[in-house]
C-alpha cells in the first residue's frame, strides 16, 4: 500500500498526474491535485516523474 501527498504549496494544478496515472488516484480540486484514490496506487512514480514542481510523494507503508 502507498501514501500518495500532494504539496499544495508546489502543485500549480497542470493535471500532468492527473493525465499520467494509470488507476486515476488524482482529481483536480480547486487547481490544486488531490490523492483521492490513493487506495489504488501501484507505486509506479509515475506522478513523480511528471511533475514538474516536484510537490508529489510517493510512499510505501
Ligand atoms: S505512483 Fe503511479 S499509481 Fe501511484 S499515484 Fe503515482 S502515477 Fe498513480
Amino acid at each position: 500500500m502507498f501514501q500518495v501527498t500532494v504539496d499544495a504549496d508546489k502543485c500549480t494544478g497542470d493535471s500532468n498526474c492527473v493525465d499520467t496515472c494509470p488507476t486515476s488516484v488524482f482529481e483536480l480540486q480547486d487547481n490544486k491535485a488531490v490523492p483521492v484514490n490513493m487506495d489504488e496506487c501501484l507505486g509506479c512514480e509515475s506522478c513523480v516523474e511528471v511533475c514538474e514542481t516536484g510537490a508529489i510523494t510517493v510512499k510505501e507503508i
